[in-house]
C-alpha cells in the first residue's frame, strides 16, 4: 500500500462539503491513516506551499489557505497518489472530468476544492510536514 496527502481546503471545509468529500475517498477505496482539521497561520500555509513561491499565485494561494479551517487526510491505497489524482481531477475545474471531486466542487483554480500529493517521495514529505507517528496508523 502507498501514501498521499489530502486536504480538503477552506473553501469546501467552509461550505460544509467535508462529509461529502471524504466519503468519496472511501468509496474510491482509500483507507484513511490519519485525520485532523487545522486552521494554518499564513507562515504554516506558505512553508508547505514553498515550491510555488516564485508563482504569481502564491500570495493569492497563502492567503487562501489559512483563511479557514483545512481538513487533512492521511490517505493509504495501492497506487495512491495516481488513484487520488484522478479521483480529484484538473487542477482547474473547468478542465476537470465529470465525476471528479474537483468538477464537483471547485469553484475556481485557486478555489479548488482539495490538494493532492504529486508523487510518492512530496507523499512522504507532505504527511510529515502535518502528522507524527502517533498520529498515523501504522502499516508496516
Ligand atoms: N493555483 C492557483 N492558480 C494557478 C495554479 C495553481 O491559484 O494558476 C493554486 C491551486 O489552489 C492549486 C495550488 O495553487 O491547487 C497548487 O498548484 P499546483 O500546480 O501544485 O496544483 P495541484 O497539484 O493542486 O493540482
Ligand atoms: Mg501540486
Amino acid at each position: 500500500m502507498s501514501q498521499t496527502l489530502a486536504i480538503i481546503k477552506p473553501d469546501a471545509v467552509g461550505a460544509n462539503h467535508t462529509g461529502k468529500i471524504i466519503d468519496r475517498f472511501l468509496q474510491a477505496g482509500f483507507r484513511i491513516l490519519g485525520m485532523k482539521m487545522v486552521r494554518l497561520t499564513k507562515e504554516t500555509a506558505g512553508a508547505f506551499y514553498e515550491v510555488h513561491k516564485e508563482r504569481p499565485f502564491y500570495g493569492e494561494l497563502v492567503e487562501f489557505m489559512s483563511s479557514d479551517r483545512c481538513v487533512v487526510l492521511a490517505l493509504g491505497k495501492e497506487n495512491a497518489v495516481a488513484d487520488y489524482r484522478q479521483l480529484i481531477g484538473a487542477t482547474n475545474p473547468a478542465e476537470a472530468e465529470d465525476g471528479t471531486v474537483r468538477k464537483q466542487f471547485a469553484t475556481s483554480i485557486g478555489n479548488n476544492a482539495v490538494h493532492g500529493s504529486d508523487s510518492d517521495e512530496n507523499a512522504a514529505i507532505e504527511i510529515g510536514f502535518f502528522f507524527s507517528r502517533s498520529e498515523l496508523v501504522q502499516t508496516s
